[in-house]
């Protein structure tokens, strides 16, 4: 054995590091989270064990790191909220489009050429009802409309706490509803998974569909923040 000794402690202490480096790269290439959220997934267990698991299987030849790079580039740039936004842009200015999809997100989603991989149901904010989009049981996401999912969306806090008190964590969002504002949590299975139409912020009136599509945020798809006017 040439190789040092390292504990399991420092061994995952460095993959974390590591982690850390390649995760805010690839973060700021996209440009899709915040630096906070890297920031907290660099440092979770997600992210240092699943380092750990790749450098394991790697040296024992079981996988190839570059198989590994191409799924992460596919969720990375062939799936994201960019394909979402294109169901919610085309919604705000296509009101017959907005009723096929809310009454068949499927169908809608065909229309547009978008490929499904699950069941998907719409649901859409109004001024009277917000919706929020969680699963309780584990962290079913409509990842092909809206890439990787948020760190938070898998952690047992929002899980829980989403259907408990879902105002309180929207307001930790910091979106507060006014109290006459009906709040709907969808709980997303292995069959079905949802996408929050949020309202078309007011002063996008003149906007092309591709201008608006640039305005849906992913946590607006989830309904974890309503969008603001871009004005
Ligand atoms: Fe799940």
């Amino acid at each position: 054995m040439t190789e040092d000794k390292v504990s399991r402690r420092e061994f995952l202490a460095k993959t974390s590091l590591a982690a850390s480096t390649a995760v805010a790269a690839a973060a700021t290439a996209t440009g899709q989270v915040g630096a906070q959220e890297v920031e907290e997934y660099a440092q979770s267990d997600y992210s240092v064990r699943a380092k750990a698991l790749v450098s394991v299987l790697t040296k024992k030849n079981l996988i190839d790191p570059t198989e590994i790079d191409e799924v992460i580039e596919f969720y990375e740039t062939r799936v994201g909220p960019h394909i979402g936004a294109r169901l919610v842009a085309r919604s705000w200015v296509d009101p017959e489009f907005r009723e096929r999809l809310l009454s068949d997100a499927n169908a809608a989603a065909t229309e547009l050429g978008i490929e499904r991989r699950r069941d998907l149901v719409a649901v859409a904010n109004t001024p009277q009802v917000h919706n929020l989009v969680v699963c309780t049981l584990c962290s079913c996401y409509p990842w092909f409309i809206l890439g990787l999912p948020p760190t938070w969306y898998k952690d047992a806090p929002y899980r829980a706490r989403a259907v408990i008190d879902p105002r309180g964590v929207l307001k930790e969002f910091g979106t507060e509803l006014d109290e006459g504002v009906e709040v709907r949590v969808w709980d997303s299975t292995a069959e079905v998974r949802y996408i929050v139409i949020p309202v078309r912020p007011q002063g996008t009136d003149g906007m092309t569909e591709g201008q608006l599509q640039a305005l849906v945020t992913r946590d607006s798809m989830i309904g974890a923040e309503r969008l603001k006017s871009p004005v």
